[in-house]
């Protein structure tokens, strides 16, 4: 029935289980009918006005099929340094806090600790492709590994420094780290701004 289906689909969004999805399906059974048609038409909308950034592969409002974002098309920001982060919601956190001016490169996951085929879990081709033939390759001098301190993100990071280790020595850019003034399990998406200008300024 139509509680099922719904919760069943409610019940694939990262972080919810089906007790939580079924609470969501009687939420919205409670709502004015307004409220339901809007957030139905946003859902259908969300894909047809966003795009993916050809150089940093965020999300982006696109209604005019520009190839990319606001900030890849920003001549103001500092493409010597490269900030790679895992998540969209990490790009816009650092964004928030205002303390960074070069440009990123959104990963979309983690590599798993197996190791089995990291590249289906992240965008590895596309880093290796942006580096090397991005439109900042000539002045690119850094290449920040900004993954969360998480195990998984510690080991993510490792995974892409051996990748793009030969490429940084042959090219003489620098591959470095947050820093970690922070307690473990400090995740990006969440830090404020003086934890992220810490993080940088210590990066290493
Ligand atoms: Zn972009």
């Amino acid at each position: 029935m139509i509680i099922d289906d719904l919760a069943e689909l409610l019940s694939k969004f990262p972080g919810i289980g089906p007790r939580q999805s079924r609470r969501f399906v009687y939420f919205l059974l409670r709502q004015n009918r307004n409220y339901v048609e809007q957030l139905a038409r946003s859902i259908l909308e969300l894909k047809k006005e966003t795009a993916i950034c050809t150089e940093c592969h965020q999300f982006f409002p696109d209604t005019v099929s520009k190839k990319l974002c606001r900030i890849c098309s920003n001549s103001a920001r500092d493409r010597s340094t490269l900030m790679v982060v895992e998540k969209d919601v990490d790009l816009e956190n650092v964004e928030r806090t205002g303390v960074y001016n070069g440009v990123y490169f959104v990963l979309g996951g983690t590599v798993p600790l197996t190791n089995e085929e990291p590249e289906k879990f992240i965008r590895l081709n596309d880093l290796l492709a942006r580096t090397k033939n991005g439109t900042e390759k000539d002045s690119l001098s850094e290449i920040i590994l900004a993954t969360n301190a998480t195990t998984e993100g510690d080991h993510t990071a490792d995974y892409l420094h051996s990748k793009l280790a030969l490429f940084a020595t042959n090219e003489n850019v620098k591959i470095t780290h947050l820093g970690r003034g922070l307690s473990t399990g400090t995740e990006l998406e969440y830090s404020d701004k003086e934890t992220l200008r810490s993080a940088l300024s210590n990066r290493k």
